[in-house]
């Protein structure tokens, strides 16, 4: 029986995994559960899961859930300490990191320390730490496995097949909610404009990040890490009816893809399970149906924010972290309606234009870069008042 901690259980990719896990009860299991906030879900989870352990962030929600499941043998823990005891749960043997933004770094690192396989969502903490993170994990024998459907879906192509005869990565894009607008439109995009995307229901951080194609520059330094390839072999395809999850290109020209409907399941069950393809029930491909696929080459005049992250990649060293904590404290902004949708890509690059690289940071270098990134947009807002 395998046994899984959920990091973000109560969150878009964590309630799938468990609704995977339900679907699946005779393979596997759920052995602890972190959640931020929501500790109505997490106590449904854990009457439904029995985890032996459970966390939250704050302490007081933890008194709370503690009182809520008095009846429930799980110990309830609370803040990073919480994070990291549910990440290094002896009886689990894999963490699913459905954790949304960089605070997934530690948690992440100390799993992979104690041996844990990652079925790794947060892609914020590969994308600031890849370059500690997927040396930690070779060393310790731990399969990083990709959730985010591009990347299962590479990784569903490269599988069985030689690595060296890799010639490009095609990632495909939706291009999201905003796909063929002008500048000008996105003048005046409110929140609720941008959390339309057209094809995925995910949490508000990435269906923001989708829109702006952030997202997009994420996963092209997710994919640099997890495929070890360089930034000029992987190439951006928008695809708008996201069927095609993603594509390689073989040296000897050859194209292969995966394709599916946008469900996020299967690439969750794909990790859980590797290297078993288990059945998933769910609306399947019908290619009679399909009114066509498109391809267009990605907008970076409208969307900046794509060119700003494969600049950030090729940068390397803390410039990711720029990149990603910039974005993180402005997609938050945004969302409490304190800045203008452009302002987003904006403050990214008024911080990359004004960060002094660290070629090779260590964790804490990363967590102090967030908090300078952190008084760098403070210090935006104060000029443009
Ligand atoms: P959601 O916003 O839906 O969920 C985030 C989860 O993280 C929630 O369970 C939330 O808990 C939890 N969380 C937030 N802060 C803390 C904290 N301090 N301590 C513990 N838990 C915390 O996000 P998504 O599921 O959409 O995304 C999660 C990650 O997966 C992101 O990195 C995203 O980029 C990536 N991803 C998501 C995809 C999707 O389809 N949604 C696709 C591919 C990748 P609570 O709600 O209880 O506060």
């Amino acid at each position: 029986m395998r046994q899984i901690a959920v990091l973000g259980s109560t969150g878009s990719i964590g309630t799938q995994t468990l609704d995977v896990v339900s679907r699946n009860r005779d393979r596997i299991r759920i052995a602890a559960l972190a959640a931020g906030s929501n500790i109505a879900l997490l106590e449904k989870q854990i009457r439904a899961f029995r985890p032996a352990l459970a966390a939250v962030w704050s302490e007081e929600n933890a008194k709370l859930l503690r009182e809520r499941i008095s009846d429930c043998p799980c110990r309830v823990v609370s803040g990073m300490d919480g994070l990291l005891e549910v990440s290094t749960f002896p009886d689990a043997d894999l963490v699913v990191t459905a954790i949304v933004g960089m605070i997934g770094i530690r948690p992440t690192i100390a799993a992979i320390k104690v041996g844990k396989d990652i079925a790794l969502a947060n892609k914020e903490t590969l994308v600031t730490a890849g370059h500690i993170i997927m040396p930690l994990a070779a060393g310790h024998h731990v399969s990083i496995l990709p959730v985010d459907s591009e990347h299962s879906a590479i990784f569903q192509c490269l599988h069985g097949e030689n690595r060296r005869e890799l010639r490009k990565i095609l990632l495909t894009a939706s291009g999201g909610p905003f796909r063929g607008k002008t500048r000008e439109f996105l003048e005046t995009v409110q929140v609720e404009d941008a959390l339309r995307h057209p094809n995925w229901a995910m949490g508000k951080k990435i269906t923001i990040d989708s829109s702006t194609m952030v997202n997009k520059g994420l996963e092209v330094i997710e994919a640099r890490w997890l495929f070890d390839v360089d930034f000029d072999r992987i190439q951006v395809v928008v695809q708008p009816q996201s069927i095609i999850h993603s594509m390689v290109e073989w040296d000897d020209g050859a194209v292969m893809a995966q394709l599916g409907t946008p469900d996020m399941r299967l690439p969750i069950q794909y990790a859980l399970f590797y290297p078993e393809r288990l059945p998933l029930d769910g609306e399947r491909l019908d290619f009679a149906a399909l009114s066509g696929l498109t391809f267009e080459q990605p907008d970076l005049c409208t969307f900046p924010a794509l060119a700003l992250a494969y600049e950030a990649g090729r940068t390397g060293g803390s410039m990711p972290t720029v990149f990603n904590a910039a974005n993180e404290q402005a997609v938050a902004l945004f969302l409490e309606r304190k800045i203008k949708y452009l302002d987003i890509a904006k403050l990214i690059e008024y911080c990359m234009g004004r960060h002094s690289v660290l070629p090779d940071p260590s964790v804490e270098q990363i967590l102090e870069t967030e908090q300078w990134t952190g008084m760098c947009i403070r210090s935006y807002l104060t000029e443009s008042r």
